[in-house]
This record gives structure tokens, sequence and C-alpha cells, in this order.
């Protein structure tokens, strides 16, 4: 499910289905979430773990923030539908509007693929500024109120745990409360404790997927002169197991990520990265590199080590007054920059359930739709691993045949810019990867060159 086959939010959709609503995590899933919670409860409360400040500071909780992230098509529309006039907020704060057809250098299969004939607005700000400017909207709601520092430590049930009926928080001063909930949202990321607590209570772990792909980051910040908005992709594809991501972020800075999979581990120290840089199939990071002084002096790592989703969607029984959502379900190798907007599509999703049914059947009914929004995503990027065999866990059904398509497509992508524009919108989570087997799309694939 993309973009196009969700339907777009409308407020006057829901009422008010229950008192309080909790959400564990202050995270884009988390802050989404509490959004469309905030339409059908009376009160949202959202805790946090973290400190958070109020400015756009990379914080110890969210630690791949210092890392580029790429607000897709699909999350940009959806969220500036929740908070209308983000996009504009996003540029007052510093943040960068390029054009994703002509200004992003796009390179894979061995070129750079022509530019696209339609533009492509995109908005670029590091991933601090793109959660900052959420959250600062989100406080604005009524009945929404943000608990920081604030530790959730268990989750509370009815007596024989057939629903969640709060949880337990600690807070700075390491006292603890219960928080009572008529609904618990857990956005706690990719290391969310729910499925083993879903074990211990009697509900059997959901079934997890896990694609070991052994993908490393190394992000550095250079200076980047202001009337300069280019931005690099060149995602690591065989027999190079070398990429980049190069992004104009706020400050007049780039952020340029290279990442090496299986094993091909970027360097921690300036000099090692431009060495590595050398190495890409591509000189644009090398060029940006030695030509641009560095903004900061750190060299920010992130090891991915594996794709991972689990299935909730699968198990024969939920409690009641308890969801979960965003990477807590499913992280993906974030190549393709689609976390934040699988998050915000789902966050749609549960919109769409809490209009449709209030909170009867909520876990199940949203589980189901949310299965369908994280497919699209894990084929594309869980797909595009598995063309380098050292990948290992369950492939994507039928993502041979289709990164054969894909690479093909690419390839004629070179001098075809419908094609770049056809396979930009996918990335982009607009359309579904299917969309690239329309006849007006397949004809160009597939005829002879
Ligand atoms: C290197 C890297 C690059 C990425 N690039 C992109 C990109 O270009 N585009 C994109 O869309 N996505 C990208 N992603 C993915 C993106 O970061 C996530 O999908 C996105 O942050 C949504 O995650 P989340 O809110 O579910 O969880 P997280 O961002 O992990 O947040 C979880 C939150 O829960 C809090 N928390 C955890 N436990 C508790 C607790 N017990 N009590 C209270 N609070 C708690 C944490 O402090 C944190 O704030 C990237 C990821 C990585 C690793």
């Amino acid at each position: 499910m993309t973009l196009s086959s969700v339907s777009r939010y409308e407020r006057e959709q829901v009422t008010t289905v229950g008192d309080h609503a909790v959400v564990i995590g202050a995270s884009v899933a988390g802050l989404l979430a509490a959004r469309v919670l905030s339409d059908g409860f009376e009160r949202v409360t959202v805790v946090e773990r973290d400190s958070l400040s109020d400015d756009s500071t990379p914080r110890k909780g969210v630690p791949q923030s210092k890392h580029p992230h790429a607000l897709l098509e699909a999350g940009r529309a959806t969220i500036e539908d929740l908070f209308p006039g983000y996009c504009e907020e996003l540029l007052s704060e510093g943040g960068v509007l390029i054009d994703g057809a002509s200004d992003v250098e796009f390179y894979d299969e061995g070129g750079f693929l022509a530019d696209g004939p339609e533009r492509v607005p995109q908005y670029i700000a590091t991933r601090p500024l793109i959660e900052y400017v959420a959250r600062r909207r989100l406080t604005e709601f009524d009945g929404v109120t943000l608990r920081p520092e604030c530790q959730c430590v268990e989750y509370r049930t009815d007596g024989d745990a057939t629903a969640v009926t709060g949880i337990r928080v600690r807070d700075s001063k390491d006292e603890a409360t219960t928080i009572p909930a008529d609904l618990v949202v857990d956005a706690t990321g990719r290391t969310s404790r729910t499925p083993t607590w879903l074990d211990e209570h009697g509900y059997g772990k959901p079934p997890v997927e896990e694609v070991q792909v052994d993908v490393r980051y190394s992000t550095v910040a250079l200076r980047r002169p202001p009337d300069e908005r280019r931005a690099v992709f060149a995602p690591a594809s065989p027999p190079q197991t070398r990429g980049g991501v190069a992004l104009p972020v706020e400050g007049d800075r780039w952020l340029v990520t290279l990442h090496g999979i299986h094993g091909d581990n970027p360097p921690t120290d300036m000099s090692g990265v431009r060495d590595f840089a050398a190495g890409l199939p591509t000189a644009e990071f090398r060029d940006l590199l030695e030509t641009h002084p560095t903004a900061a002096d750190e060299v920010a790592q992130y090891p991915f080590p594996s794709s991972r989703r689990h299935h909730y969607e699968e198990l024969d029984r939920f409690p009641d007054g308890f969801l979960v959502l965003g990477d807590a379900i499913a992280s993906f190798n974030p190549i393709y920059g689609q976390g934040m907007s699988v998050a915000a599509l789902e966050a749609l999703v549960l919109h769409h359930a809490l209009a449709a049914d209030g909170q009867t059947g909520l876990a199940t009914r949203f589980f189901e739709r949310a299965e369908s929004v994280i497919d699209d995503a894990w084929l594309l990027a869980v797909g595009a691993d598995f063309q380098f065999s050292a990948t290992d866990g369950q492939k994507p059904r039928g993502s041979g045949l289709f990164n054969r398509y894909l690479s093909r497509l690419t390839r004629k992508a070179h001098t075809d810019g419908v094609l770049r524009d056809a396979l930009y919108r996918v990335i982009m989570m607009e359309v579904p990867p299917t969309s690239l087997l329309r006849p007006e799309i397949a004809w160009r694939v597939l005829k002879p060159t």
C-alpha cells in the first residue's frame, strides 16, 4: 500500500472513541500516531525516555538521527495533511526544497539516470529538524501532553491480561507511577519489548522475518555553499558493495553518508572516509569530500545488521486496548529512506481504522492494513538486498524476477527520463512497485535497444 492506494486524512470522519490514549516513544511514529489519536480521544499522553529540547538537536534515544533522512512523498503528503503548513515550517527553519527530478544525481547500474520530465518537489532537512517541527505542532493540539524523561517500564493489564489498561513509568527522579489508558500504543522502535511481553503473557511471539544484510553507515557533515542544492543517491548494487547518499540540509550543510554492505565497512575517521569514497563507483562523493570543508569533526556510525519484521497480523489473539506501530513492527535497510513514510502511512491506516469502527477489533483491523503498507516497502528495500548473494533470509516472493526487471529498467533510465520518473515515484512510495509493470512503462523497459 502506498500513498495512491490509501484515502487521505479527513478529520471529520473520526468521532470520540475513548477518553485517554497513551503513546510510548516521541519519535516520528509516536508523534504521528498521537496526532491521529487526538481526533478520537479526549486526552493523549506521549511518554518519551529522552529529554526533549526546544530545538532540533540529535538525541540519544534516536541514534540514527545523525544520518541523512529523506522524507519521501508518501510521508511528506501525509504529515502535511496532519499538520497543515508543516512543509513551509520546515523551510522556515532552514530546510531545503529541491527538485527530485533534476537536483538528485541518481547513480545506479553503472550510470546516472536521465533527469525526469516532471518536477518532483522534495523537502530536505535533518532528521532532528523533521521530528522537532512535528513535535512542536503536536503540542498545539488540545488534550495532548508530552512527558519527556519518562520511561515506560511495564504494561498494566486487567486480571487475565486480555486487555492492556495502562502503563507503569519511571521519571527522571526515578519515581514510578501508573498511567491508566483506554489505548496504549507501542512506538518504541526497533528494540520494542512487545514480542517478549506477549510471549510471557500467553499470546506467543509474533512470527519474525529477519534478513541479514550487514550494512554500515558512516556520515559526515560538510559545509555547503547556500545556493548549491544538489543531492546524490548511489545505492550499493552488485558487484559494488559500496554506495552513498548526500543531502543538502539546514545550516548550509550537506550530510554525506557512505555505506558498505556485507562487511565492506566504511571507516570512522575522516581520512579513512575519503579513502573509502575513492572506491565508490562514482566520483561524486570523493569530489564533495575533497572540495568542501567539514562542518563538524564527528564521523557518525550506524551498523544495521538486518531488516526485521514482526508479523503481528498472524497472531491468533492480541490484547484489547493495545497497538504497535512504526519500527517496532518493521525496520528496513534504510537505504531507500522508507521508515518515516511507512510510519506516516501506518498513522493514516490507524486514522481510517478509528473512523471505521472505533476501538472495536482495532488491533486486528490495523495490523491487517499495516501489513500491506510494509509489504511494498519490504519488496523494494529487502528485495534489493537479495541482489547480493551473501544476503541471508527469506526472499520476498517474486523479488528475483522483479530485481531483474528493475535492473533492466534502471539501465534504460540512464537515457529515458520517463523511466526515471516512474522509478522515482515508486521510491517515493507514491505508487506501488507494480506500477512499473504498466504497459506504457513495460514496453519502454522491454523494447530492444
Ligand atoms: C541509519 C539510518 C538511516 C535512516 N534513514 C531514513 C531515511 O532516509 N528516511 C526515512 O524515512 N527513514 C530512515 N530511517 C528509519 C527511521 O529512522 C525510522 O523508521 C523512524 O525513526 C521511525 O521510527 P520509530 O518512530 O518507529 O522509532 P524510533 O525512531 O527508533 O524511536 C523510538 C522512540 O521511542 C523511545 N523509547 C524507546 N523505549 C522507550 C521506553 N521504554 N519508554 C519511553 N520511550 C521509549 C526512544 O527514545 C525513541 O524516541 C533510517 C534509519 C537508520 C537506522
